[in-house]
């Protein structure tokens, strides 16, 4: 057989974008399929055709089979790549893609059902000698069963939805007083997720750590491309996985590699595949302690680690396979070079509970030395309907020591502004001593969570930056737009940041150097030779600003709102009796109520606006005579919300 002409991919995002750069490097044409959200997508645009398919949700869009088909066929596609996620583990879309004569890029149908379900697998798995988490795994549901099966197991307990993925309903329980409760908010989850209640309960298993085997079948053997450790997890998600495991042995990596390999051919795995287990970290790794979670049949998101160390392009294997070919290496040929790390970069507010966040990315830079797949540009929109994924920074070195410092200075390199991001986070993380040392498993994160989540705080001398960038003065030293031979220029600005606001006060000197006063820190801040002095010393620090928002980047990135002088002024009432809303927005709360005693500067609302939270103070002392507005109230600018009793 050949290679496909032409494939079609069922999915968006920097999956997609990455499919197509391998399908260009080997000469096979690719059809995009996008939705209303994504007509002007990365995705879209890399392909060499693309077709609507339908609404926003991904319902009206990259779930609708019959809707991606049809447009396989109608532009002359041979085969579907489904990607990750959507329709990519969907036993019915591969049977309906077959009766329309194509190809599926995945397993069969008859894989994916077999791995389905995590009762079954593992049952399956106990038969091919696979070691399986110690729990129960049967069809009896009944509560007072469970709770049977829990005690004889012995406590802590894992409750996991037969049909969970991506961590939903699942449920760990300490002690059998809390065994029904869990078991209701679980059971109750997975209805909701997937329309299937059943429950499988598994030993708790003490320091876990999550390795993955990465598995590649041609439907009769299969061979392993190593493992990849993915135990830095926030809520049973992934957040950095690393390629080899550390601390991994050649006993321990042969006898997981096998298992792996026996999982895939008990199914007549087909593709690339990767098995789960879960690894007792507290003595050690020991060839006793791994045990099958369960298999992902279709590609994962953090194969590029495994392509990094192993040299292989999976989806080039993807194609071939699919195409017909042999299974392109034997476990002989393939060898680990070195270590590798992926971290993922989301939009999202961490210190917000890791709550997803949306916007129009205005800069985005990646870092020289990475590897980032993402399928966003600058100027590009994180829509509410999709992951909030911007994308994945990939870094690989001739050691473990070596791949860490890539990945910390491939994370200060990246530069994102217009939405919130797990950056500072993830810088951290990176940083983290036990994660340094090779010491993983999957509750570090929540242990130092609060450390590692706080916002970082901008520093006087990010605050004067910022104001230089807010002022425009970010060219070279040297004469400045209205700089007057015999006086400093002198003007202010007022940034927020973080619900605060900050005053800057900024003198140019004749010399194109700066005076910044922000509080009661004072700098002198000059421009010179593409690179900003601070206090006489140069920085690595970089100014942007874009749509009246100044990004600083330096170490970490800092955003900042220019606000407007005179929303300033009305806000701070100017002496005046009435609190104004300096910009449409949300009132989220209301600090005072009618005959209270207000000293300037006291705290009176907070107004959601522009993403942002925005301190409404009083511009004097005085008592309150009126609150107008109460929290939750949506106002236009310039509303009054607040009036101060008349001076006399
Ligand atoms: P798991 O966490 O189960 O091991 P992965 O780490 O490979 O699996 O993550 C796959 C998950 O990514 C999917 O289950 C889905 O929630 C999410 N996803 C689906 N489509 C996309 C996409 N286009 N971009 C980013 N994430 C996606
Ligand atoms: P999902 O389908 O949601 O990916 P998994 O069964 O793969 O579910 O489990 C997700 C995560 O939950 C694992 O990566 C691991 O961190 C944790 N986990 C799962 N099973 C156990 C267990 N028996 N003991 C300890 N942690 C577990
Ligand atoms: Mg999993």
């Amino acid at each position: 057989m050949q290679m496909f002409h032409k494939i079609l991919i069922a999915n968006r995002g920097e999956i997609a974008c990455r499919v197509i750069d391998t399908c260009r490097r080997l000469g096979v044409r690719t059809v995009a399929v996008y939705s209303d959200a994504d007509r002007s997508a990365r995705h879209v645009t890399m392909a060499d055709e693309a077709v609507h398919i339908g609404g926003p949700r991904p319902a009206d869009s990259y779930l609708k089979g019959d809707a991606i088909i049809a447009a396989a066929q109608a532009t002359g596609a041979e085969a579907i790549h489904p990607g990750y996620g959507f329709l990519s583990e969907n036993p019915g879309f591969v049977e309906a893609v077959e009766a329309a004569g194509l190809v599926f890029i995945g397993p069969s149908a008859k894989a994916i059902r077999a791995m389905g379900l995590k009762d079954a697998a593992k049952a399956l798995m106990e038969t091919a000698g696979v070691p399986v988490v110690p729990g129960y795994h049967g069809a009896n549901q009944d509560p007072e069963h469970l709770s049977g099966a829990a005690d004889a197991i012995g406590y802590p307990v894992l409750i996991k939805a037969v049909a969970g993925g991506g961590g939903k309903g699942m449920r760990r329980v300490e002690t059998p007083e809390g065994f029904r409760e869990a078991l209701d908010s679980a059971m109750g989850e997975a209805a909701t997720a997937f329309g299937n209640d059943a429950v499988l309960i598994e030993k708790y298993v003490e320091k876990p750590r999550h390795i993955e085997v990465q598995v590649f079948g041609d439907g009769t053997r299969a061979v392993h491309l190593f493992e990849r450790d993915c135990s830095l997890q926030r809520r049973h998600q992934k957040v950095i996985e690393e390629a080899p495991a550390p601390g991994m042995t050649e006993a321990m990596r042969a006898a997981m590699g096998q298992a792996a390999v026996r999982a895939a051919e008990a199914i007549g795995y087909s593709g690339a595949g990767t098995v789960e287990f879960i690894v007792d970290g507290s003595r050690g790794l020991r060839t006793d302690g791994f045990w099958f979670m369960e298999m992902n049949t279709r590609l994962q998101v953090e194969h590029p680690v495994t392509e990094a160390i192993t040299g292989v392009d999976l989806v080039e294997w993807q194609l071939r396979v699919a195409s017909g070919e042999a299974l392109p290496a034997r476990q002989e040929d393939l060898m680990i070079n070195g270590h590798a790390f992926e971290a993922r970069l989301y939009a999202e507010d961490v210190p917000k509970g890791f709550l997803p966040a949306t916007g129009r990315l205005t800069h985005l830079r990646f870092p020289e030395g990475a590897r980032a797949d993402t399928g966003v540009r600058a100027g590009d929109e994180i829509s509410p309907w999709y992951d909030p994924m911007i994308a994945k920074l990939i870094v690989h070195g001739p050691t473990r020591a070596v791949a860490l410092r890539k990945l910390e200075q491939a994370l200060a390199g990246t530069q994102v502004a217009g939405s919130v991001t797990n950056l500072s986070f993830l810088r951290r993380l990176a940083g983290h001593a036990d994660f340094a040392k090779g010491d993983v498993d999957t509750g570090l994160i929540a242990r130092d969570l609060d450390t590692l989540a706080a916002a970082p705080m901008p520093c006087s001398r990010t605050q004067a930056l910022a104001a230089m960038g807010a002022l425009g003065l970010t060219g070279e030293a040297g004469p400045v737009e209205g700089f007057t031979l015999w006086s400093p220029l002198r003007r202010s600005v007022v940034l927020s940041h973080d619900e605060a606001w900050i005053e800057a006060v900024v003198e140019v000197q004749p010399s194109g150097a700066a005076t910044v006063r922000v509080g009661d820190a004072a700098h002198e801040v000059a421009r010179d030779g593409g690179l900003w002095r601070v206090d006489g010393a140069p920085v690595a620090a970089e100014v942007v600003c874009l749509d009246g928002s100044v990004s600083v980047f330096w170490g970490h990135g800092y955003g900042f709102e220019i606000v407007d002088p005179l929303a300033v002024a009305a806000a701070a009432g100017a002496g005046a009796g009435v609190i104004e809303a300096p910009m449409p927005g949300l009132v989220k709360a209301v600090f005072v109520k009618a005959g209270a005693t207000v000293t300037a500067g006291d705290r009176l609302a907070v107004l959601e606006a522009m993403k942002m939270e925005h301190s409404l103070t009083a511009g004097r002392d005085g008592v309150v005579a009126e609150v107008l507005v109460e929290a939750g109230a949506q106002v236009e600018a310039g509303a009054a919300l607040i009036r101060l009793e008349e001076l006399e």
